[in-house]
């Protein structure tokens, strides 16, 4: 089945490729992608399958995901904000970089935290079809490792001493919360989506 998703992040698309292996994802052809104005990460996914309706193809599945990091000691902040934390148009050093500012002298259940993905994918009939995955850790004192994007330098999963950028694309694709949510997503797909 050929699918668009409906993201701009080239790790997003590396990474749920791994994931969904058997639904040839495309990125969207779309230029812009509209302003995020959900509430929730369901609300910002299914808002992006949606939007790739007008460009998808005929027969065509679109594929819309939202995902972020909810920090116990910032409220849940930066939450659906993730992607833009330092501000419109930040990189992902700079978002890490105030993520670990904000936690100066925070120590303990302040810096737990989990990552959270909302995939939603609509049918060329408009038939909806969901995945969600979490993963809890904690937030490192330092950045390490050069693997995955976003926090991964940062976050430490539960059960694990080294952060998700040392441990790597294999791990993610084995335990990370877009592995979660995919797992989910492709079993409720399931036989909706025959091989077109
Ligand atoms: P979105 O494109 O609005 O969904 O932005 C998601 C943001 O959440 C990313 O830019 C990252 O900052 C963060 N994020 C989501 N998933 C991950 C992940 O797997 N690792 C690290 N950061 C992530």
């Amino acid at each position: 089945m050929i699918a668009e998703l409906v993201s701009k992040n080239p790790h997003k698309l590396r990474e749920l490729s791994v994931l969904l292996p058997g639904w040839q994802l495309e990125p969207t052809a779309a230029a812009e992608l509209p302003e995020e104005t959900g509430t929730t990460f369901y609300e910002n996914a299914r808002a992006k399958a949606l939007f790739g309706r007008t460009a998808a193809g005929p027969g065509r599945w679109t594929v819309g995901e939202d995902s972020g990091l909810e920090v116990v000691g910032l409220a849940g902040r930066p939450g659906i904000y993730s992607a833009r934390f330092a501000g419109p148009g930040a990189g992902d050093e700079e978002n890490v970089e105030k993520l670990l500012a904000e936690l100066r002298g925070v120590a303990g259940v302040g810096r737990r935290a989990r990552y959270v993905c909302e995939l939603v994918a609509l049918s060329p009939e408009l038939e909806e079809r969901r995945g969600r995955g979490t993963l809890a850790g904690r937030i490192a004192e330092e950045a390490r490792g050069a693997g995955g994007f976003g926090y991964d330098p940062v976050f430490v999963p539960d059960g694990e001493e080294r952060t998700v950028a040392e441990l790597g694309d294999a791990w993610k694709a084995r335990r990370s919360h877009r592995a979660a949510a995919a797992a989910q997503l492709a079993t409720a797909v399931g036989s909706a989506a025959p091989e077109r």
